[in-house]
């Protein structure tokens, strides 16, 4: 059996304190309910970082730049029915101010404060990095 691989690009958005914005899965999707980092599907032929900037603007309404995208760190996680690949990138400048284009809601979250809510079993393990940083 081949494994479906599927490749997500995500961001830690930075505001001024320190807060990073996750986004709620909306009713009707897989994982309805949990925080996430904003993000998206890496389309073909796309590179990642054109990817992400692309989804914050769709999802969000925020532009921000290649030079603003830092790598952080990578999630690898085997759902039931594929393999989730995931880089998390952190990203402090952009311009807009972020709202929920497709209906989820948002939150500025402290990282160390992300332990409290349910997140995507790919995203959680991001969190301590993202403690170590901020
Ligand atoms: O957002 P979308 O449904 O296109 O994402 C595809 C899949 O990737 C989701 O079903 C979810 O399992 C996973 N995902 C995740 N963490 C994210 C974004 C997506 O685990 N931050």
């Amino acid at each position: 059996m081949t494994e479906t691989i599927l490749l997500v690009v995500a961001c830690a958005l930075v505001d001024v304190d320190g807060r990073v914005l996750l986004a709620q899965r909306p009713e009707g999707k897989k994982l309805a309910g949990m925080w996430e980092f904003p993000g998206g599907k890496v389309e073909g032929g796309e590179r990642p970082e054109a990817a992400l900037i692309r989804e914050l603007d769709e999802e969000l309404g925020i532009t921000t730049w290649e030079s603003c995208l830092a790598p952080l760190t990578f999630a690898s996680h085997a759902y039931d029915d594929f393999h989730l690949l995931m880089p998390l990138f952190v990203c402090r400048r952009f311009e807009g101010r972020p709202e929920g284009r497709e209906g989820q809601a948002l939150k500025w979250v402290r990282p160390r404060d992300m332990r409290d809510l349910p997140m995507p079993p790919a995203d959680e393990p991001l969190v301590a990095t993202l403690i170590d940083l901020i």
